[in-house]
């Protein structure tokens, strides 16, 4: 059995635990706070840091002091914080809905993240190149969009 078809998420190591990651790059988009519900909305535009097509982390190591609220994953908080992706591999797992078929360690390539319509590849823009007044219209759902579980 895989790794993460037998352990919990409590039980991963570290390196299992970073492998996790489809690198899908959701959950480093600006999220914006609707004044009046509190409802949190996702935009298009991405974390300082984060590479446009890649959606690696271009500092990972370094990402908490450059960007403060960047959050780090744990067992814990992937269960209580709502804006945590659906199609995200870690709430996936807390939820027991085990990966996806689309997730690279599943399919064997990084690609089918992007081919599926997951990551954010190329759909968004640096946080550094929008005025903040801007944010609003950049609000977008699509970054809510799960695929079908099978095809
Ligand atoms: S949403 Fe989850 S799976 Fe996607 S990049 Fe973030 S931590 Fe990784
Ligand atoms: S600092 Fe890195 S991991 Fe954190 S939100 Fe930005 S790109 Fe994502």
């Amino acid at each position: 059995m895989a790794f993460w078809e037998e352990k919990t998420l409590e039980q991963m190591s570290p390196s299992e635990w970073e492998a996790l990651c489809d690198g899908c790059g959701r959950c480093c988009l600006i999220k914006l706070e609707d004044e009046d519900s509190g409802v949190l909305i996702t935009s298009d535009v991405r974390c300082k840091l984060l590479d446009g097509d890649s959606c690696a982390c271009t500092d990972y190591p370094n990402r908490k002091k450059i960007v403060p609220d960047c959050i780090k994953l744990s067992p814990d908080n992937v269960r209580e914080i709502p804006w945590i992706p659906t199609t995200c591999a870690y709430r996936r797992i807390a939820e027991g809905k085990g990966l996806a078929w689309w997730h690279p360690l599943v399919s064997g390539d990084p690609q089918t993240v992007i081919d599926v319509g997951v990551s954010v590849s190329g759909r968004t823009v640096l946080e550094t190149e929008v005025d903040p007044d801007e944010w609003e219209e950049h609000a977008v759902d699509w970054p809510e969009w799960e695929p079908p579980e099978s095809l």
